[in-house]
């Protein structure tokens, strides 16, 4: 009787088992919108939440994100069902070492890192043979919010997570976590390290640079204060993720380095391009290159 009232849960759920213990390292935006999707399903008996701020942390108690604050990650992990990693990219490695030696066989630990190439190496480096149960993962879903607060259970919905397994990465720890962020929300889509960093170097990394870089080029005039007055929509349309968080966005840089350096490089040959456009005056060329974009976006647009 009791089997089979587990069985008709879990097909309420999707097929897919109840966690029993999470831990998250960091219950910020991405961390705690996690616990709560997976509450919100009732996939998981219990959330315990690691991090750095102990206000953030008794915020996020407050708010039912997490059940409990653990204040020493190696007792933390102990009998985790799972682990993931929600801290900006620069505190991976220092997390990764302060629990491999905790981990037990059956744990099996994950990231939301936006940088995939970096957080390979460190958990490949600091986890050993507990490597095999690390799957690289990346939420494409975000805001420029912070912290628990920013939190909420619908963040996920319909987004794309990625994963990018490499090749010791075992497959049964693959399909969990996949199943997991399935529960919260998202689609699952496979792809290669190398591949992720270079597309979302493109795709967000540059966006987000270029977006601190407009506000920042602003504020640095004399008549900065007389500028912000006579900006509308546009310049808060294209400068709305320079409201991020700086910590996160340094480390994104950081850790994409090569990718993003690239991406840059072609960026700033592209501006070079419109800049002797508009020196040479050749409005045929200008609207030609607009006009590109525009049906470029259009099409893009109609696809979504
Ligand atoms: P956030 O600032 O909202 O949360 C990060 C949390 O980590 C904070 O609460 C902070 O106190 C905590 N923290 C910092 N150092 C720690 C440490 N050493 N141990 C434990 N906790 C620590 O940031 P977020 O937006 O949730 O981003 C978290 C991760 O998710 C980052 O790696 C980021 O690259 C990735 N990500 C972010 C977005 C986004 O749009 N914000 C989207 C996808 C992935």
């Amino acid at each position: 009787m009791k089997r089979a009232r587990r069985k008709q849960a879990n097909s309420a759920r999707g097929g897919r088992r109840r966690l029993g213990k999470l831990v998250i390292f960091g219950v910020g935006l991405i961390g705690g919108s996690f616990a709560l999707a997976l509450k919100k399903r009732r996939a998981v008996a219990r959330v315990v939440g690691v991090g750095r701020s102990r206000a953030n942390l008794l915020a996020a108690r407050r708010l039912g994100i997490i059940d409990e604050i653990a204040t020493d990650p190696a007792l933390a992990v102990k009998d985790a069902d799972l682990v993931l990693l929600a801290v900006p990219l620069g505190q991976t490695a220092a997390v990764l070492a302060q629990i491999a030696p905790h981990l037990a066989p059956r744990t099996v630990v994950t990231d939301a890192g936006s940088t995939k190439r970096d957080v390979i190496a460190h958990a490949r480096k600091y986890l050993g043979a507990g490597f095999a149960r690390f799957v690289p993962a990346h939420p494409i879903a975000g805001t420029e919010k912070s912290g628990a607060r920013a939190a909420f259970a619908g963040l996920f919905d319909g987004h794309p997570l990625i994963v990018t397994p490499e090749p010791e990465t075992d497959a049964r720890a693959v399909r969990r976590v996949s199943a997991v962020w399935k529960l919260a929300g998202m689609r699952v889509i496979t792809m290669r390290a190398a591949d992720h960093d270079r597309v979302f170097a493109l795709v967000s990394h540059l966006p987000h640079v270029l977006a601190f870089a407009l506000v920042d080029r602003l504020a640095g005039y004399a008549d900065a204060a007389t500028l912000f007055r006579h900006t509308g929509g546009g310049f808060r349309d294209s400068t709305r993720i320079a409201g991020s968080s700086p910590e996160m966005w340094r480390d994104v840089c950081l850790a994409n380095r090569d990718a993003l350096l690239a991406v840059l490089d072609d960026y700033v040959e592209e501006l070079e391009l419109l800049r002797g456009m508009i020196e040479a005056s050749d409005g045929q060329g200008l609207e030609a290159r607009f006009a590109a974009a525009r049906a470029a976006r259009a099409k893009w647009l109609v696809k979504k």
